[in-house]
């Protein structure tokens, strides 16, 4: 967001390098739109976001929120949020109150503009008797099949119904029996009166009405005939006062049928379509089916569990919307179709935190480490600047004491080559405080090491200036007596990364590794007030968020939101 809180969408800042003149590039929607202000095709932007309430938002629906939303602030507009809910079969009321909830959250602003498809009912049937009117809709009588037969193919023109002549007054008649119920579900249909060989097979004489006796969730059995998508979308839009309808790819073949509705109910400014490329991601899942199955098996934890990519689930995970938008912003908005990988959104977050979040120690996998030569029963506090980036977060203190937590992985007992850590005999710096060496450890019977002792140089503290020698290994800790004892979770993509997501068969491959539980973790005494949603850097481990389903104040619960390590270069 810039600093007047507007999305400003998909502005790619480039530096002009001859004239060193700072020139915005304008995505094609943006071009498109200003050309209409300009030739007076409209003089503000209104935009909408259309859900189906038919499932969780993921991370593609994002896209299309932040981009509806930028353009309504970016042109002085208005953006709408409207539950296309004409299609009462799939419609689940409690979908309704998490979309609102992730819209709101990734910074879709709706205020009050907050829409339902159905309340237009009376407004689409009236639509569909001007058309009757018109001579530009009629009722048939063929079966689907026989519909589907008479369409013809991509290569052949199809035929026109022997009902397409039908009178005015006929089809009239025909409609309002439909509507009151007089005929069977399916027994009839109300079809645009178009052109039956076009080469666009949306045009030949689409179907705008069927007959199908479903509860609705909103108007109940109010109407037994329900509208068609491409027949309501458009007078959706254009009852709303929408000026730019966008929308994804697939329906480029529909925007001559788009174009033909709202021409032939005569609306004054008719909406526009304009078509982008989908946003798909590499080695996620976001088809509603497979994580319908996924959660149905107890794989993942309901449709928010942190491995998935609907936005409740990178809520879940610690993604922050502005992360979100950074990530819209760096994919661009285009026509063609392609994938992005996933480790681009990690390097949003990363991004978006590390200046944000303050940098702790925790230890994930504990041994400890005991300092002989330090008083037994002294607790000293050492300062430990909150953010090693960004000064302004201030300092805190942290315990320091004879006995605490190391990482396992920075003790070995025979080290590799250029292996700086801890081992017997070398000595290094625990991170903050005073250079330790290690003199003994002891092991279980299994040879697991459970201990490793050491020495402190009192010489050495962090800050007193001290320059008598160096050490080559630095590593984090955590004082036992005052560590909080957390439970922390890693994540790995939940499909496998080399093998691709789908298995010949259509199913999914999944990585049996994409969750790992360590129940043992450590974490220094300043993470005692951590909520839902907050979010923290383990020092070399990565960044971290308190599970906002799971995590109790006595037994805290982190997701791991991503490691350090990046492996997406940007541009
Ligand atoms: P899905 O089947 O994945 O849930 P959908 O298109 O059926 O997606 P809708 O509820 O119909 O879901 O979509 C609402 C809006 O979100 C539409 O305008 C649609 O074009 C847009 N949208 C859906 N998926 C994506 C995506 N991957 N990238 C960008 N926009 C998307
Ligand atoms: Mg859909």
């Amino acid at each position: 967001m810039d600093n007047e809180g507007k999305l400003t969408n998909n502005e790619d800042l480039r530096i002009d390098e001859e004239n060193k003149q700072e020139t915005v590039s304008k995505n094609f929607i943006e071009q498109m739109i200003e050309k209409d202000i300009k030739e007076g095709r409209c003089t503000t932007v209104m935009t909408r976001f259309p859900p189906e309430p038919n499932g969780y938002l993921h991370i593609g629906h994002a896209k299309s929120i932040i981009l509806n939303y930028g353009l309504a602030m970016k042109y002085g507009g208005k953006f709408n949020l409207r539950f296309d809910d004409t299609n009462p079969t799939k419609e689940k009321t409690e979908f309704v109150e998490s979309i609102i909830e992730d819209v709101k959250w990734i910074g879709g602003n709706f205020e009050d503009r907050l829409f339902f498809a159905s309340n237009y009912f009376d407004q689409m049937y009236e639509g569909a008797v001007k058309l009757i009117k018109k001579g530009k809709a009629y009722v048939c009588d063929l079966t689907p099949d026989q519909i589907r037969e008479y369409r013809g193919t991509l290569t052949e023109p199809g035929k026109n119904s022997p009902y397409r002549d039908r009178t005015v007054e006929e089809n009239l008649k025909l409609f309002e029996d439909m509507k009151n119920g007089v005929y069977a579900d399916g027994a009839k249909v109300l079809r645009a009166k178009i052109d039956m060989t076009s080469p666009n097979i949306n045009m030949r004489d689409p179907i705008l009405y069927r007959i199908a006796r479903m509860s609705h969730h909103n108007t109940g059995d109010t109407w037994c005939i329900y509208p068609m998508y491409d027949f309501a979308h458009p007078i959706e839009d254009a009852i709303e006062g929408i000026t730019h309808s966008i929308c994804t790819l697939e329906f480029e073949d529909h925007r001559p049928l788009y174009d033909w509705v709202v021409t032939e109910l005569e609306y004054e400014n008719p909406p526009k379509q304009i078509e982008f490329a989908k946003l798909y991601l590499t080695n996620v899942i976001t088809g509603k089916r497979y994580i319908k199955k996924l959660v149905e098996d107890g794989i993942v934890d309901g449709w928010d569990d942190p491995r998935l990519v609907s936005i409740s689930a990178l809520r879940r995970r610690g993604f922050t919307p502005e992360s979100i938008k950074m990530f819209m912003d760096l994919c661009g908005i285009s026509k063609s179709q392609s994938s992005v990988d996933y480790s681009m959104l990690e390097y949003c977050i990363r991004e978006d935190l590390k200046l944000k979040q303050p940098r702790i120690m925790a230890v994930l996998d504990p041994i400890k480490l005991i300092i002989t030569n330090y008083p037994q029963d002294q607790i000293e506090y050492v300062d430990v600047i909150n953010n090693q980036e960004n000064e302004e977060m201030g300092e805190r203190k942290v315990p320091f004491c004879r006995e605490l937590y190391i990482d396992r992985e920075d003790f070995m007992i025979t080290p590799p080559k250029k292996y700086f850590r801890l081992f017997p005999g070398n000595e290094v710096r625990l991170m903050h405080a005073y250079f330790v060496t290690c003199t003994d450890y002891i092991t279980d019977e299994t040879g697991k090491v459970t201990e490793v002792h050491c020495t402190y140089d009192p010489e050495t503290r962090s800050g007193s200036g001290f320059t008598g020698r160096k050490v080559k290994g630095t590593i984090h800790w955590v004082a036992a007596p005052t560590a909080k004892k957390a439970e922390v979770r890693l994540y790995e993509n939940i499909v496998d990364e080399e093998k691709g997501v789908y298995n010949e068969d259509g199913s999914l491959n999944l990585n049996p590794n994409s969750l790992t539980i360590l129940k043992e973790c450590y974490i220094e005494p300043s993470i005692k007030n951590a909520k839902a949603y907050d979010s923290f850097q383990f020092l070399r481990h990565g960044y971290f968020c308190v599970d906002a389903k799971d995590s109790e104040e006595e037994h805290l619960v982190f997701n791991r939101i991503v490691s350090l390590k990046s492996s997406y270069k940007p541009v």
